[in-house]
């Protein structure tokens, strides 16, 4: 009778995942886009270009969503931020995040953000580039 020998343990490395990115999506309500693109002297912008947001910010389970709406010159932007289930109401000039990386740039998140950096979140909607330029699908 042969005793089974030492079952291999299902021994998977404890991997980490990278944090992923929170992805809520709403949309600025018209007269809030036509304010962001006052605020930054966009006037021939279209509001309905800025309208859909997305949170940027590392998968949170509360507080609020923010994004981004409209890049301001200098080192600040605009914001929006929005509770859970709910649509945005006020827009926000907040300071870009001074931390960079060597290798991926500035993070593009506000100063003083939660959780990780841009490079440091997982985004399946904007993977790194990684393709050569010129493979593009035919159309
Ligand atoms: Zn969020
Ligand atoms: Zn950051």
């Amino acid at each position: 009778m042969t005793a089974p020998d030492s079952i291999p343990m299902n021994g998977r490395a404890p991997t980490p995942d990278p944090p992923t990115i929170c992805s809520a999506m709403t949309v600025l309500p018209d007269p809030l886009a036509r304010t962001a693109l006052a605020w930054t002297g966009d006037h021939h912008g279209d509001p309905a270009d800025i309208r859909d947001l997305r949170c940027t910010l590392e998968s949170h389970t509360g507080g609020y969503h923010y994004a981004l709406v409209h890049d301001v010159a200098g080192n600040t932007a605009v914001w929006s931020r929005w509770p859970q289930g709910s649509i945005p109401d006020t827009l926000l000039v907040l300071p870009d995040c001074l931390a960079t990386h060597p290798d991926h740039g500035g993070c593009s998140e506000y100063e003083g953000h939660p959780g990780g950096h841009t490079w440091q979140l997982h985004d399946p909607w904007n993977p790194r580039p990684a393709r050569p330029e010129g493979t593009a699908d035919a159309s």
